[in-house]
């Protein structure tokens, strides 16, 4: 007689949360950077941050507006040195005179009350500051110099980012914790007590921001670590501790694929939670490659979790051995870049273009099904089959292609949906 089936284990999953999608935003307080909301009822916001020289203006306003044009929409620049600040108002004055009005925030170590205080023009033409509380100042230096910069913000009427980073922790308040550590009847472990202190540093640093007189409406905190587990751990609990609106963000997340994985896995986790009112994807840039991919990802974490939508998705099967032909892959990234492409124009022209949903399959097991599910799709035709690739639009078997300009008349259908489908907005 065979054995009785056991019980299955205990259920993991939070009673609380929703059968299918992200649970309810937490509630943050909203703060508005430069026109751009983030927290509150704002949708997840997507920043990225330069890596040229900011004193090299021609060369920031550049790859400023590149950031702007992927889709970024607050970036940060470093400002580090007399030079670097007296270039910020050149640069946001650039890109004004290209129409690039995002927001540009002024990320500040060691010495940024005194770069506020030499170039009151930097100071005015920055949309927010980033303070990291662990490097602006040491002993009795650090509560004056943390002073200044919030009475910077108050002055010039601009909100501050309270950034606290795993690579520049407070030490004074992290041996502190560790010797309040030692007194517990039992003794956290040594990762605890550095999540705490990560945790203490950014919510007592804004406190301290809130008695010297800033709004608590002008404040965005982030706890970045470069562990996944490690940064889940610290904002689940900064959420749960303060209304500050959050911005995530993995730091030193790495190069490539583990780069990419490593900030998706921890955002995505954080997100689903209803945790994070901005996101930054720290990416190291692949020799040669554009600086704009962090922003690319961020946009696709938010679109694939159904957070918000940038720009049409392409669904497109992995290929297998019904298919020996690269024309699927090739096809699919194709009419991925056009799209891409296309929608600075199309936000304009056809609102709503970026919620299009895009197939490009491999061959007729699932390519016709998952083409259906698609505003448009098409089937290839996989090694044996007939040379012919069904089109479908909303479901319905709309057309079929044949021959050498496949691509170029699949793509020709795609402009023709974002026409007739989208709303054009007409001058008036
Ligand atoms: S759709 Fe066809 S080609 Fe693509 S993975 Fe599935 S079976 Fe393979």
């Amino acid at each position: 007689m065979s054995a009785l089936p056991q019980p299955l284990p205990p259920c993991h999953v939070d009673p609380a949360a929703p059968a299918f999608g992200p649970m309810p935003r937490r509630a943050a307080r909203q703060v508005v950077v430069g026109g751009v909301a983030v927290g509150g009822d704002a949708p997840v916001v997507v920043q990225s941050m330069t890596n040229t020289d900011t004193a090299d203006v021609a060369s920031t306003a550049k790859q400023v507006a590149e950031l702007w044009r992927a889709g970024s929409e607050l970036v940060r620049i470093t400002v580090n040195n007399p030079e670097s600040a007296a270039a910020v108002p050149r640069i946001v004055e650039r890109l004004a005179m290209q129409g690039i009005e995002v927001p540009v925030i002024g990320d500040f170590h060691y010495n940024g009350h005194q770069l506020l205080q030499r170039e009151p023009a930097c100071a005015q033409a920055l949309a927010k500051y980033r303070i990291n509380p662990g490097n602006v100042g040491f002993g009795r230096k650090k509560d004056l110099q943390f002073a200044q910069l919030i009475e910077f913000a108050i002055r010039y009427d601009k909100p501050v980012r309270i950034g606290v980073n795993w690579g520049s922790l407070d030490q004074a308040l992290a041996a502190a914790l560790m010797d309040e550590n030692a007194q517990r009847a039992e003794p956290w472990d040594a990762g605890r007590v550095l999540r705490e202190a990560l945790i203490r540093s950014a919510i007592d640093s804004a406190e301290r921001a809130v008695e010297l007189g800033l709004g608590r409406d002008r404040i965005v905190l982030s706890a970045k670590v470069s562990g996944v587990q490690e940064l889940v751990a610290v904002y689940r609990d900064l959420a749960r501790r303060c209304d500050f609106a959050l911005h995530l963000g993995l730091t030193e997340a790495g190069i490539g694929s583990k780069g990419i994985v490593a900030s998706s896995a921890a955002l995505a986790v954080l997100l689903q939670e209803g945790i994070g009112d901005t996101i930054r994807i720290s990416l190291t840039p692949e020799p040669g490659a554009s600086r704009t991919q962090e922003v690319v990802v961020a946009q696709e974490l938010l679109q694939t979790m159904g957070l918000r939508a940038f720009t049409p998705m392409v669904t497109a099967c992995p290929g297998c051995g019904r298919t020996t032909s690269e024309f699927f892959q090739e096809l699919a990234q194709v009419v991925q870049e056009h799209v891409r492409a296309k929608m600075p124009e199309w936000k304009i022209s056809h609102p709503g273009a970026e919620n299009m949903t895009l197939a490009v399959m491999g061959c007729v097991v699932n390519g016709p099904g998952e083409s259906r599910h698609a505003n448009i799709g098409i089937s290839l035709p996989g090694t044996g089959e007939a040379p012919s690739a069904p089109v479908f639009i909303d479901g319905e078997k709309a057309v079929t292609l044949r021959g050498d300009n496949i691509a170029r008349e699949f793509v020709g259908l795609v402009d023709d949906y974002v026409h007739r489908t989208y709303g054009r907005v007409v001058d008036a």
